[in-house]
């Protein structure tokens, strides 16, 4: 029987980036907060997710580039690569940031206790023995890797998206000489490029006709998977992977390609299961609780993150699509400080804004997309201009010869209202701010042919897809006039 309680103004499930800006914020209002967390401090992003993956991601472009250098002139070299000595070093940048931007901020009203924790009844949570009260309570508690049922994936060491972690014993620190990845999504595409460009034998296998098959437009998935067939990635789409087993040293996949009712064998050290994400909401006693999920186990919330249940609210990934939301770093942290100003604000309650998510995938070239897909925009009964014009038409593209990519721009063909763009290219998550915030103040198509871009850059892309509204973008001269 837990022997100790203590009260709190908001009680956290977890400690990730939703969790933390949850916990400065009700700090700014005077209010007492606890984090509670059973893995490290700080969650996915900084431990295994955008701050490990990036670093690495950078550290094989490094090497790409200098095996494959784009101007004549510049003789390819192959860098030397101490695997152990780069995690090393991912390891030093994830320990220096969580510190800085995590374990640091933590003091005063706002701490955290390590353990597993689980609702008992509405307003209390049980963790290593003591119980925590709260006036609030805030479930934060992320996502994780789905494992789907493959036959034998239980008799198989297969590793996830956790694979970059730190301080845990599942970090990879040697690097497979070959890689099968099931999945097709932006992990797959973010780590198979990756350990490829590192000198690993990768495979994909994605079950649908294409890669990125659900959310992007079609290009996208077409023009990253030319990209990887170049670099010697192995994508095989329309497959479905039937079984696995170990065989000495490798692990065996069976698959089969759709329709034929073939079966082929596929051999690799290593496998990596990358099918994509699910809230951890099954570990927590939400029955103890009375919180309501949705069909995917996600946390049902409404636009202010209440829970059914009035003083518990849910936000960061455990919230899945509710409100149309993301799993992405940026957007639990801005909804964890929403929660705590409507939790604790005499102000007027906030309700989260996810009609504009910018999202990109770190491969190179980088994949970026704000808004709605063509496909979408039909279905939301807009009439539809679109069209997509190929990264070879961007002057910068030219100047720095990286010209693989395309853009695409989605508007209503009657007001010009552009509704979404998305884009394959150098600098693409970068680029993408520019439609962002167009799309938030609903520009239209002729706000972006009137704005100067700075010429010659990768956002000149933007201007140049509109003006094809009108004009063929080959004809165009200088500065896209
Ligand atoms: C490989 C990879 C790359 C990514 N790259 C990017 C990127 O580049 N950009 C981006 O925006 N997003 C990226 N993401 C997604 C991003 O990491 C998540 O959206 C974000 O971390 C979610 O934050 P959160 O606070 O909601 O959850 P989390 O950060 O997952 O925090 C939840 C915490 O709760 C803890 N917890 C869960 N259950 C319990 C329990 N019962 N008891 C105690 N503790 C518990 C967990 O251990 C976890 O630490 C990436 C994810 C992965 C996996």
């Amino acid at each position: 029987m837990p022997n100790e309680t203590q009260h709190y103004d908001l009680v956290i499930l977890g400690s990730g980036s939703t969790a933390f800006a949850a916990a400065l914020r009700a700090q700014e209002l005077g209010k007492t907060s606890v984090m509670t967390e059973e893995r490290t401090v700080g969650g996915t992003c900084v431990n295994r997710g955008c701050l490990p993956s990036k670093n690495l991601i950078e550290a094989a472009k490094l090497l790409h580039d200098a095996r494959h250098p784009r101007y004549p002139g510049i003789t390819p070299a192959t860098l030397g690569l101490d695997f152990k000595a780069l995690i090393a070093q991912k390891d030093e940048v994830i320990h220096s940031y969580r510190k800085k931007k995590y374990e640091s901020l933590v003091g005063g009203q706002s701490s955290i206790q390590e353990g597993h924790v689980e609702f008992v009844a509405p307003h209390t949570v049980e963790i290593s023995g003591r119980r925590l009260t709260g006036d609030t309570v805030l479930i934060a508690t992320g996502s994780r890797a789905i494992v789907p049922g493959i036959a034998g994936l239980q008799n198989v060491p297969y590793l996830t998206s956790d694979l970059l972690t730190n301080d845990e014993p599942i970090e990879m620190k040697t690097l497979p000489r070959s890689l099968l990845i099931v999945g097709g999504g932006y992990i797959a595409l973010e780590l198979g490029q990756m350990f490829a460009r590192f000198g690993a034998d990768v495979t994909l296998l994605e079950r649908n006709s294409q890669l990125l098959a659900n959310g992007y437009e079609p290009e996208t998935g077409k023009s990253i998977g030319e990209v990887f067939e170049k670099e010697g990635i192995r994508v095989i789409t329309g497959v479905h992977l039937r079984s696995v087993r170990q065989d000495g040293n490798e692990v065996v996949a069976t698959v089969e390609m759709s329709g034929d009712g073939n079966t082929r064998e596929l051999r690799a050290e290593k496998l990596l299961v990358a099918t994509g994400r699910r809230p951890n909401t099954d570990r927590i006693g939400i029955e103890k609780a009375g919180v309501a999920l949705d069909e995917q186990g996600a946390v049902r919330v409404d636009e202010h993150l209440r829970t059914n249940v009035s003083h518990i609210f849910a936000a960061g990934d455990v919230i899945g699509r509710e409100q149309e939301s993301q799993m992405a770093t940026p957007v639990g942290s801005q909804d964890g400080g929403i929660v705590s100003h409507n939790a604790f604000s005499p102000e007027k309650a906030r309700a989260v804004n996810h009609r504009i998510i910018p999202r990109a995938i770190f491969t190179d070239p980088q994949i970026a997309v704000v808004g709605m897909t063509e496909k979408e925009a039909q279905a939301a009964g807009h009439p539809c201009w679109c069209n997509t014009v190929p990264t070879t038409l961007i002057p910068r593209a030219g100047a720095i010869r990286d010209t693989q990519g395309m853009i695409k721009m989605v508007a209503d063909a009657e007001t010009n209202e552009v509704l979404g763009v998305t884009m394959v290219g150098n600098s693409a998550a970068e680029v993408i701010h520019e439609a962002a915030m167009a799309l938030r103040f609903h520009a239209t198509i002729h706000d972006f042919i009137d704005q100067l871009h700075v010429y010659p850059t990768m956002a000149e892309a933007l201007k140049i897809a509109a003006i094809s509204r009108y004009k063929d973008p080959a004809t165009l001269s200088c500065c896209a006039e």
